[in-house]
């Protein structure tokens, strides 16, 4: 991502997106607001500048070591947001709360803080990023439970149709404290958790909670196959656990004032971002899930002065306005018009990048002007196609998961 100028370093842990980086986050950023706004979640906005009284509230303020810790000019400590349980809490505890209000969920897409000891393989472990947090209010355990397992169904469809191959497995909770927990991974080599699969029920798991052997699914004793993975989201189930302290009430059917359940629910956007790349990735050329990939579409024009030039720009015209016909594409179009370089250093070049389609004005059209030479990258195919073939062709691959 640093080679090809999607990000650039500002200081260890803190990245500038560049304009290719950025396409692709607001895609995914789209997807998950979909996805969320499917299940009833409101969007909303919590501030990143958290007053250090809320954490002291739940507790975590001693907890949290990783915490950016500051004051403002009246001595007034603050942190910087990594998560906002406690600011959620504090919200619904300001409102009048009837049982009819609920299930309640609103989620924020923003940017969250850590300050990581040692920042390292990008955005996967960085200062900055961005992070999609959810949390769901309910009346009793039981209707939280309800809301718990929607989310994390919708966690499986949005995983799912990224098409990079994750695990779901049964989480640790660590200082988030609550009962029931989910991680999500994508396995890579440079990942950080250690998973482990049991030979016999082949349940994944993660090491912290395999203890002397055993699986905790099956009860089978021995060694287990491992892997490594990447965790890019995390479900809990949270009970009172910050309803209680904030006095996050609600008043029943019959008057009486009780403690909301609540639930939370990350997405870690820009390590979902980075960890798809590196899991589709080759050393040479990136790879993107389909539906990020920050343009769809790559056209290279011949060489300048060459002899397909000559009869390449009405062939260009047409390919441009026969792409744009398809709503899915507006605005998915790159033309490569650097045409002092050779078509083929053009086309390693958008293979490097990962652009899903590139279709070349080459040799092809030297031969029957009718055809275009498009590359499926991401399935390996190369076609030579008339003008609508090619559309069609596009259309129906357009969305198609990433081969594995
Ligand atoms: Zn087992």
């Amino acid at each position: 991502m640093l080679e090809l100028g999607i990000m650039r370093q500002s200081s260890p842990g803190c990245f500038n997106l560049l304009p290719l980086g950025i396409r692709a986050l607001e895609k995914l950023i789209r997807i998950v607001d979909e996805g969320m706004d499917s299940i009833g979640g409101q969007k909303v906005e919590f501030p990143s500048l958290i007053n250090q009284k809320l954490w002291s509230t739940s507790g975590r303020i001693n907890e949290v070591t990783e915490l950016f810790k500051l004051k403002d000019r009246h001595g007034q400590n603050y942190i910087l947001g990594p998560t906002h349980e406690e600011i959620a809490s504090d919200l619904l505890s300001q409102c009048q709360n009837s049982y009819k209000h609920f299930p309640l969920m609103i989620y924020q897409i923003t940017n969250k803080f850590r300050d990581e000891l040692r920042p390292k393989l990008g955005l996967i472990r960085s200062k900055q990023f961005t992070m999609k947090d959810m949390y769901s209010f309910d009346i009793d355990q039981e209707s939280a439970i309800k809301t718990y397992e929607t989310v994390t169904e919708k966690y499986d469809t949005i995983f799912k149709n990224l098409g990079v191959k994750y695990h779901r497995i049964r989480g640790f909770s660590g200082t988030m404290g609550g009962t029931l927990s989910h991680e999500y991974h994508y396995e890579a080599e440079v990942g950080e958790d250690v998973l482990l699969k049991c030979i016999k029920c082949k349940d994944i798991l993660n090491s912290e909670l395999v203890q002397d052997k055993t699986c905790p699914q099956c009860g089978e004793i021995g060694d287990m196959d491992q892997t490594k993975g990447i965790e890019v989201g995390h479900t809990f189930l949270l009970g009172d656990r910050y309803t209680k302290p904030f006095s996050c009430n609600f008043t029943d059917k019959s008057g009486k004032s009780k403690n909301l359940q609540m639930g939370c629910y990350g997405l870690g956007i820009t390590r979902i971002l980075a960890a798809s790349i590196e899991t589709l990735s080759t050393d040479e050329e990136i790879r993107w899930p389909r539906l990020i990939a920050p343009y769809s579409v790559l056209i290279i024009p011949p060489k300048a002065k060459s002899k397909e030039d000559l009869i390449a720009t009405e062939s260009l015209e047409q390919l441009c306005h026969s792409l744009n016909q398809i709503p899915e594409l507006k605005g998915e179009i790159v033309v490569d018009d650097r045409t002092d370089m050779t078509i083929g250093r053009r086309n390693m070049q958008g293979k490097r990048f990962g652009y899903p389609f590139i279709i070349v004005l080459g040799k092809r059209i030297m031969e029957d002007p009718a055809l275009y030479e498009l590359h499926d990258i991401n399935s390996g195919v190369q076609v030579d196609l008339t003008l609508q073939d090619l559309a069609v062709y596009i259309n129906k691959h357009l969305n198609d998961n990433n081969v594995q």
